[in-house]
């Protein structure tokens, strides 16, 4: 098991105001954050990012949500960080996220879901390299 995951705070999240609030539910969770970046991401980059999602239906609305505003990228360190960041964010469609989960708390629908978290350790890896250069990631907290 690795211990870095690479996460988000997307659109729907800062444009509402939660960008703080997510910032603090991460660290209470024991994550820390190694590296952190407040973009806007290009509908290329959005494209790239979520090219695996390129024959779905919903892929020109995801990209074009991902592209319409301020994201935060995140590289974070905990043990099980990629497990246990899909634990703290809960279930893509957040009427389905548990309780006291980021998605239940935060999201606003299935497409506009407040956060992202890698998949598995080799996604994790090849997302933080998508955002950050080694020299951006650093443990002091
Ligand atoms: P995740 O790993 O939990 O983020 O879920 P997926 O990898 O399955 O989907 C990636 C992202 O695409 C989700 O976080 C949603 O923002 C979006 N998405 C997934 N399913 C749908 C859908 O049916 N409709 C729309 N509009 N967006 C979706």
């Amino acid at each position: 098991m690795g211990n870095k995951t690479y996460a988000m705070i997307k659109p729907d999240a800062i444009r509402n105001g939660y960008m703080g609030k997510i910032i603090d539910h991460t660290i209470n969770a024991g994550f820390k954050i190694l590296g952190a970046k407040l973009i806007r991401l290009t509908k290329a980059q959005a494209e790239g990012f979520y090219a695996i999602h390129r024959e779905r239906p919903f892929f020109s609305e995801l990209t074009e949500f991902m592209s319409s505003g301020q994201t935060m990228v995140l590289a974070l360190e905990k043990d099980n960080a990629v497990s246990d960041w899909r634990k703290t964010i809960g279930a893509t469609n957040p009427e389905e996220a548990e309780d006291g989960t980021i998605r239940k708390k935060f999201a606003t629908s299935l497409s506009e879901n407040a956060v992202h978290g890698a998949d598995s350790d080799e996604n994790a890896k090849i997302e933080i390299g998508f955002f950050f250069n080694d020299s951006e990631l650093i443990s002091n907290q």
